[in-house]
């Protein structure tokens, strides 16, 4: 591992201003903030990450999780992947949520990792990790050995002739099923700004991530010195069932080949509202809106959950080793909305 500086941030201010002293373009890669420490500590290790500077943000008191005055639950951005699935407002608000965190790492991990290090958590794309394969994501311009290569886990939505990388967060994808919205602070102006709280706005999770274009080692649209303070997730409607399906190789931990959030109401033997993302097949957590509308005002059935599955795999691009995704997506989708309007 690279030397680096160790900064201890005592307040949000003073971790902005020495995470916005970047001097790259690449989305102050030279400059980490470092909370749980399950992905960049790693990556650290294996020459993946060298930043110059890693700005431990411990101390700041951004692990809270409440009922906010407006309804939403507000998720701190160091709360603990393990006390987020646990608490009682989430198990009981937002099922999907906490199963899709239970599902997504050991207990020893989720104990570690931190909300916000889950959203920025990198690909698991196994020659980003290899400094002798050629990844654009690690080294714009190098090439990609994944397509062509073994691309059996990587993504066939939102790829790009310079990376297929799936994005790996299971917390994700159920966040963006449940409309979460990502709040920041920081010194560049972007988002929607906070109403009273200067340099403060908030991203809806649906434009928080990129897709990978030619650039594929900028993920998301956050600047360098950008803190995430927390997430806040909207009300849920009353009677809500939701489900977090995950399929993958193996029974105990491991990466999505494919997994499904899903949150539906039903009235009158109809479906009222339906949320929808998939995990393990996008370059980012998918939703596709207009999967969920052709739900609504249909009786639960076979065929109307399929005609939306075959929406949202819409425009799917397999690679040499991934074509089984597109089926298993679909019936992976299935299944939950089966799961949630039995
Ligand atoms: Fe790198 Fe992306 Fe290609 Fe994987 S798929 S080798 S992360 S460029």
């Amino acid at each position: 591992m690279q030397s680096f500086n160790l900064v201890r941030a005592n307040d949000s201010a003073s971790a902005i201003s020495a995470g916005a002293q970047s001097d790259t373009a690449q989305q102050g890669a030279r400059v980490r903030f470092l909370a749980g420490g399950t992905t960049l500590v790693d990556l650290m290790k294996l020459g993946v990450e060298h930043p110059e500077r890693v700005i431990d943000i411990t101390r700041l008191p951004l692990a809270d999780i409440r009922k906010e005055a407006n309804g939403d639950l507000f998720i701190g951005a160091t709360a603990r992947n393990n006390d987020v699935a646990h608490h009682p407002l989430v198990a009981g608000g937002y099922a999907a949520l906490s199963q899709a965190l239970l599902a997504g790492a050991s207990a020893q991990l989720r104990n570690a990792a931190t909300t916000a290090g889950n959203l920025l958590q990198r690909t698991r794309c196994m020659y980003f990790r290899d400094l002798a394969s050629p990844c654009n994501k690690r080294k714009p311009g190098a090439g990609c050995a994944a397509i062509g290569g073994a691309n059996r886990m990587l993504a066939i939505l939102g790829t790009s002739e310079s990376c297929i990388a799936t994005n790996p967060s299971d917390m994700a994808v159920a966040m963006m099923a449940y409309d979460a919205v990502v709040h920041v602070q920081g010194i560049s102006a972007q988002g929607i700004s906070v109403q009273g709280t200067s340099g403060a706005w908030q991203i809806p999770l649906k434009d928080f991530y990129v897709l990978p274009q030619d650039r594929p080692d900028i993920e998301n649209v956050l600047k360098p010195g950008d803190l995430v303070t927390h997430v806040a997730l909207p009300p849920r409607p009353a009677g809500e069932r939701a489900f977090y399906l995950k399929l993958r190789d193996r029974a105990s931990y491991e990466f999505a080949l494919v997994s499904a959030a899903v949150a539906v109401t039903l009235a009158q033997g109809k479906i009222a509202s339906a949320r929808l993302a998939l995990g393990g097949v996008g370059t980012r957590p998918w939703r596709v809106p207009e999967a969920e509308q052709v739900l609504v005002g249909q009786a639960p059935s076979e065929a109307a959950f399929r005609s939306a599955a075959e929406i949202c795999l819409r425009g799917a691009q397999p690679q040499s080793q991934n074509g089984f995704k597109v089926e298993l997506a679909k019936r992976c989708i299935i299944h939950a909305l089966k799961h949630v309007t039995n």
